[in-house]
């Protein structure tokens, strides 16, 4: 029998260990899967903080569902039932200018009209079509793409904000090719993206069909999560594993090479030190984690993991009476561009977004700190942290009085950064794995940071080690 080890039980490691089992299964391939997660409960980021009548998200707030490997997990698994789709109430999205809280344009006319960007600027992002193209072989940052083919104000007001907002990342530093993969074959195939979105039209007629769904300033797909929170996917994933799949408790220390295959090392709930014998190891835990784990083995693979830098960021949860936002404007959150020099990176209004997420008449947010930017924010302490919120609710949205309860949660490392430079270092990182059979990576730190993409990930690592028909692919985004 096949023996695989995944080695981290949050969504990537718990959505390959239920298709593995399910394609065996469907195969009637024998194969033995254990799950070793180092905390005493799986799931890692994907947490839900349940209380009373409060749904706090600890990281991610749900997956759109465009993306088709998130979907069809959720259909696998049978969760139709507890499916939540975000309120046409949250529609409108904000970016702040000048302290005041500005809706993202949602149409060109809208776009013409708005404030979010100078005369001088529009114009300028309006000259797309005749912006240079593409430096040949060099890996763009995010911000040398968006100030050659739309200009600086585009950047600074639009871009950075969403940039910071996604991947609590930089701008300058992140790598094009890796967090916008779209852009560089938008630009490749059509020679720009206002010709792209020229011929991608008959896309844009379908998105119109759903009201929540697309449009300009909005991603493509509406973003889904459960009634009781994201952690009802880790739950019904790790319910849904054969017994004795996963083990809680479980802290790998090293991962050695053997005859035809790999030696786990971990530390079990109990203290004892256990080795377990794999044909397959997939390091599903963060990256400097796997660097660790491998290190005395392949130093030089090792090197390149850490070389994936995290970013840090706090998530501050307050629940206010509703009055305290009577006249506060409505909708899925607001984002801060860096050059307005708040202390947040922005606030998402959860339970506008999902019913259920706070008591009848009141207003649950949820506000993030630090990222690649300002990694000292997040780990102020929790009365300054919890000030700077405060400051940026009471100054953008007009949110008056204290909040009624307040929940702090701390991500020390918290969202992979794919610095320039990420798309070669991967090829390197493929060139190592491939020289130790049986080794596999599958985590956010790698081929995207968000649900959907570690959903694909692991849906497309269990297909190669048990084949059978590949199903279809995310529509682009
Ligand atoms: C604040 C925040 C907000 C987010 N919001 C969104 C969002 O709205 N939408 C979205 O799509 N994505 C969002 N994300 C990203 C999303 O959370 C991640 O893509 C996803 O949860 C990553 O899952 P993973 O399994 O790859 O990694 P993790 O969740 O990090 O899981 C790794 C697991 O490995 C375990 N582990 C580590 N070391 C060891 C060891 N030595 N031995 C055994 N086990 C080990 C850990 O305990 C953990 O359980 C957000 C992330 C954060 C931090």
């Amino acid at each position: 029998m096949e023996r695989v080890v995944i080695v981290g039980g949050g969504v990537s490691g718990l959505a390959l260990a239920f298709w593995l089992q399910r394609l065996a299964s469907e195969a009637g391939r024998p194969l033995r899967v254990t799950v070793l997660e180092a905390e005493e409960t799986p799931g890692g980021k994907m947490r839900t903080e349940r209380e009373g009548p409060y749904r706090v998200e600890w990281g991610p707030n749900g997956f759109l569902d465009s993306k088709v490997h998130a979907v069809r997990l959720v259909e696998a698994l049978g969760m139709g039932s507890q499916v939540l789709q975000a309120s046409l109430r949250s529609r409108t999205r904000y970016i702040t200018r000048h302290g005041r809280p500005v809706p993202v344009p949602e149409s060109p006319l809208a776009f013409l009209r708005s404030p979010l960007i100078s005369v001088s600027g529009k114009i300028r992002l309006l000259g797309e079509p005749f912006a240079p193209p593409a430096p040949p072989n060099r890996d763009e940052t995010v911000a040398e793409f968006v100030r050659r083919r739309i200009g600086p104000e585009a950047l600074a007001w639009l871009i950075d904000p969403m940039v910071s907002g996604v991947f609590a990342g930089d701008p300058e530093a992140l790598s094009l090719a890796a967090v916008f993969p779209r852009m560089v074959e938008l630009e490749r195939d059509h020679g720009g993206l206002f010709r792209a979105l020229w011929h991608l039209g008959r896309e844009k007629r379908r998105s119109r069909r759903n009201p929540a769904a697309g449009g300009m300033g909005q991603p493509t797909g509406v973003l889904t999560s459960f009634r009781e929170g994201s952690q009802s996917l880790v739950e019904t994933l790790a319910g849904s594993l054969a017994p004795g799949t996963l083990i809680c408790g479980a802290r790998v220390q090293q991962v050695h090479r053997s005859l035809g295959g790999s030696v786990v090392e971990f530390r079990d709930a109990q203290g004892s030190i256990r080795w377990l014998p794999a044909d397959r190891v997939v390091l599903a835990c963060p990256s400097y984690e796997a660097a660790r784990m491998i290190r005395r083995e392949m130093s030089d693979l090792a090197m390149l993991l850490d070389q994936i830098p995290y970013a840090p960021i706090s998530v501050v949860g307050t629940a206010f009476e509703a009055r305290a936002l009577q006249g506060s404007p409505r909708g899925f959150g607001v984002l801060h561009p860096r050059v307005e020099g708040r202390g947040s990176l922005g606030t998402l209004y959860d339970s506008l977004v999902f019913e259920n997420r706070a008591p009848e008449g009141q207003v649950l947010l949820r506000t993030m700190v630090g990222g690649a930017r300002d990694p000292v924010g997040a780990m102020l302490p929790d009365e300054a942290l919890l000030d700077r919120v405060l400051r940026d609710l009471r100054e953008v949205l007009g949110v008056r009085g204290d909040p009624v309860r307040v929940w702090i949660f701390r991500h020390d490392r918290g969202i992979p950064q794919y610095l320039r430079g990420h798309p070669g270092l991967l090829r390197q990182v493929d060139l190592r794995v491939a020289r130790w059979p049986g080794l596999h990576l599958c985590s956010n730190a790698y081929r995207g940071i968000a649900l959907g993409d570690c959903c694909r990930e692991a849906e497309t690592l269990a297909r190669q080690v048990v084949p059978s028909d590949p199903g279809p692919r995310d529509p682009p985004a």
